[in-house]
């Protein structure tokens, strides 16, 4: 007998059919003799919608109350699927964020989960029923209801998998599992059998959007392993789990990219103490995130600073760049407004010499420029033109031996 957490999504709680499809799917595991921890996100849109009423009433609702309302998307599906088991003759309890004993910090929209109580949950599985918790919601030492941040279904699975020390966490999604890299862009992407919380980290924060990041994060720090998978298909997905030594075979497992990005470049900085903290401090103030910093070697006291931040703040950043840049006596600012971050992945670089090289040598041979360069222990990632993210995804996809047609080794 296992103790399994699952996590439905959005999208296969989409309907009372769907909804229906997952309660058989439960039942089948629980007559296999599992003890089943559903953990469910809201019908798909519906969170979207509540954000939507409280504009409605308000310009800037009340971070409280909009919790409040939010968390009543996750009441809705656990309450639904509490009813299609029952329906179906076998017993489970709905819990919501503070009946499961979910406690979080008091960051409304934004909560951390720092501990979960089992006992509840425990005592309703020994009564042999199917529990389902709401996810995305906690409760607060106030006694107030929280929540975990868009898309923090995944987190709440993962803590409680931790919590009750789960023989497996399994997130059911409408994906089937981490691919290579977006199969959008690139046909031959392929499904990966596992990756390591880190890779899965760098993937998803560069825009492969398939767990919550922090789900990843929790489930490296209590060593929990996911099973990422399609609520429509029987085959396996992807599992997300500390590294082996055969992951580190593979030169790089995964290539990731993002658009909509842009650069800001400040031109004859004087060089003296102070004047990056000088630069980025509005910008940071602003809460605008800057990603990629590259300052060069200074020549006749003066350097050129170059960064990368979301387009979306394109505008207002050449503003407060600008503004700084004339009081410290900086040339001049540019910036562009179309560029894109590509990135090779994988924990494999630790042991192979000369996958930047290659990585450069295919965009050289597919006449790209690159524009910055930034390297990590597990990561190298190239800015380029946008215009050529697709071919260069593509290109690279096939240079490091992950088609799909390729084979595995490399
Ligand atoms: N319902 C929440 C959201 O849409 C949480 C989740 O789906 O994981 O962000
Ligand atoms: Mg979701």
């Amino acid at each position: 007998m296992a103790l399994i957490v699952q996590k439905y999504g959005g999208t296969s709680v989409g309907s009372i059919e769907k909804i229906k499809g997952v309660a058989k799917k439960v039942i089948d595991y629980h007559c296999q003799g599992n003890q089943m921890v559903i953990v469910l996100s809201a019908m798909a849109g519906q969170t979207d919608g509540l954000i939507k009423l409280a504009r409605e009433m308000t310009e800037a609702p009340n971070p409280r109350e909009l919790d409040v309302l939010m968390a009543t998307g996750e009441q809705v599906s656990v309450a639904l699927f509490a009813m299609a088991v029952k329906s179906m003759g076998y017993d489970a309890r709905s819990l919501l964020g503070f009946q499961a004993a979910i406690y979080t910090d008091h960051l409304f929209g934004k909560a951390r989960i720092h501990e979960v109580k089992t006992e509840r949950i425990m005592k309703e599985l020994e009564k042999g029923r199917i529990v389902t918790v709401a996810g995305f919601q906690g409760l607060d030492d106030h006694g107030d209801i929280t929540t975990l941040g868009r898309g923090g279904s995944d987190t709440t699975a993962v803590a409680l998998a931790a919590a009750l020390k789960a023989d497996v966490c399994e997130i059911f999604t409408d994906v089937d599992g981490v691919y290579t890299t977006d199969p959008d862009i690139c046909p031959k992407a392929r499904k990966m059998e596992a990756i390591s919380y880190d890779e899965m980290l760098e993937m998803a924060s560069l825009g492969a959007k398939v767990l919550e990041i922090r789900s990843v994060e929790f489930a490296k720090k209590y060593n929990v392993p996911i099973h990422v998978r399609s609520t429509f298909a029987k085959e396996r997905g992807t599992m997300v789990i500390a590294e082996t030594k055969d992951m580190e075979r593979v030169m790089v497992s995964g290539i990731a990219y993002r658009k909509n990005e842009a650069r800001v470049t400040i031109k004859k900085v004087p060089d003296r103490p102070g004047t990056a903290s000088r630069i980025f401090e509005p910008v940071l103030k602003a809460g605008i995130v800057v990603d990629m910093i590259v300052q060069n070697m200074s020549e006749d006291g003066f350097t050129d600073m170059t960064f990368t931040v979301p387009r979306a703040d394109f505008y207002k950043t050449m503003k407060l760049v600008s503004d700084v840049a004339q009081e410290i006596e900086a040339e001049k600012v540019l910036g562009d407004e179309n560029i894109a971050k590509v990135s090779i992945i994988g924990v494999g670089m630790r042991s192979h010499a000369g996958v930047a090289q290659k990585m450069f040598e295919v965009l050289a041979k597919e006449n790209i420029n690159i524009i910055m360069i930034s390297t990590s222990e597990i990561k190298v990632s190239c800015v380029i033109e946008e215009k050529y993210t697709e071919l260069a995804v593509r290109a690279l996809h096939e240079a490091f031996g992950l088609d799909d047609d390729q084979k595995r080794d490399q």
